[in-house]
């Protein structure tokens, strides 16, 4: 027998969360670009981008991805989030007929240069206080301008990603100031929002960028980026936000007990002995560790469910194994089915419980975990 860990994704979930980034964003002229990059967020990109096809596109990072994709029958827009990390890859931009982020410099002077079959579609990306990708906002006239005079590119979208959508929730600044330096660009499409903003702000994606010059909604497009909605967990980590928005969850994992110990007062748990018990207690050891993706600085105190009943883990996560308290689960036993994150347990719950996110959890599943992907929603 394999050990008994093993992760499902619910295939159904993922095409019911698009429905409901859709529903959300149908009353204005929105487009969605489902983010599929880091492999579908651990999900398994092969396997789970069929159930996301109702979207109008995939964004992602990896050119790899994109060629999967296409190999495998899309053949709507890809968005390469990153935009080309070599100027040879403009040859497979264009073969595969894919649609690039432009951050820098050097990118719009290799599109300058490229001897490509036919333009290609460009994000003009703007750093709006990430400082991480992007062009200064103040510099988006002169970009567009160049971007414009370039032969090899056909249609220009305006992008930026927000640096605060989920935590402060404050995002008012960055915006006007894409704003102001966007009103007097004659742009017809931009892209500003990720799941934050489409939860929290929605106004960035009801009115044009250029908001000041071109009031015409009705010929002004949006493309927002949902990501993490897609896999039914928070950007904020908060999972009362999942159940607002009748979000499911599309991973979860599970294991079993391995084995059942019986604590005298006094004994200790686990590596550096991080738990003792202050009476007689029953505690169980669980076949899954930060080998497979468990988070290493979960303390004790972080949810589980045993058998359906939620305890906590006990002492530090070991690379195999985890211990988890049984005072409430008193017919547990070996075998008993043990959910880590899943339909029982938010991914948010355990994440905030160890001081991450969702995001991280979902995309740190090793490779040594067996997935399954199954239709129905349960
Ligand atoms: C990852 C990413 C997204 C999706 O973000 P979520 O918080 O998962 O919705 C959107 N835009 C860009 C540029 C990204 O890198």
């Amino acid at each position: 027998m394999p050990r008994p860990i093993s992760a499902t994704v619910h295939l159904s979930a993922l095409h019911h969360n698009l429905k409901r980034v859709r529903d959300r964003v149908s009353c204005t002229n929105s487009k969605i670009w489902s983010v599929v990059k880091a492999n579908a967020y651990g999900h398994g990109l092969a396997h789970v981008w069929r159930y996301l096809e109702k979207t109008d596109g995939f964004a992602l990072l990896d050119l790899n991805d994109a060629v999967l994709l296409r190999e495998q029958g899309w053949q709507k827009p890809i968005l390469l989030l990153e935009g080309f990390f070599k100027t040879e890859d403009l040859t497979l931009i264009d073969h595969y007929n894919l649609t690039t982020v432009v951050h820098s410099d050097w990118q719009l002077a290799a599109l300058e240069n490229a001897k490509l079959k036919k333009p290609v579609e460009v994000y003009l990306k703007l750093n709006s206080g990430m400082n991480r990708l992007g062009f200064p906002c103040e510099e988006a006239h002169k970009i567009w301008q160049r971007a414009k005079q370039i032969a090899n590119i056909k249609h220009i979208t305006l992008m930026s990603h927000f640096a605060n959508a989920a935590h402060n929730g404050n995002i008012d600044n960055e915006y006007r100031f894409i704003q102001q330096n966007c009103q007097s660009i004659p742009a017809d499409c931009s892209s500003l929002a990720n799941s934050a903003v489409i939860l929290w702000h929605p106004s960035v994606y009801t009115s044009p960028i250029n908001n000041l010059l071109n009031n015409n909604l009705s010929h002004f497009c949006h493309w927002v980026r949902p990501g993490i909605m897609l896999y039914g967990a928070s950007p904020n980590g908060q999972v009362q936000t999942i159940k607002d928005l009748g979000l499911r969850p599309a991973m979860s994992l599970h294991s079993e007990l391995l084995a059942v110990q019986t604590l005298k007062a006094g004994d200790t748990v686990g590596y550096g002995s991080h738990y003792r018990a202050n009476e007689p207690q029953r505690i169980g050891i669980v076949a899954c560790g930060y080998a497979d993706g468990y988070p290493r600085n979960a303390p004790t105190g972080t949810p589980i469910l045993v058998e359906g009943v939620l305890t906590k883990t006990l002492g530090a996560v070991s690379m195999d194994m985890l211990a988890v308290d049984l005072t409430l689960c008193p017919h547990a036993q070996v075998g008993s089915i043990v959910e880590l994150w899943g339909n029982h347990l938010p991914i948010d719950n355990v994440a905030m419980a160890a001081g991450t996110i969702s995001y991280e959890l979902m995309c740190a599943l090793s490779a040594r975990v067996p997935v399954s992907f199954i239709a129905d929603g349960e």
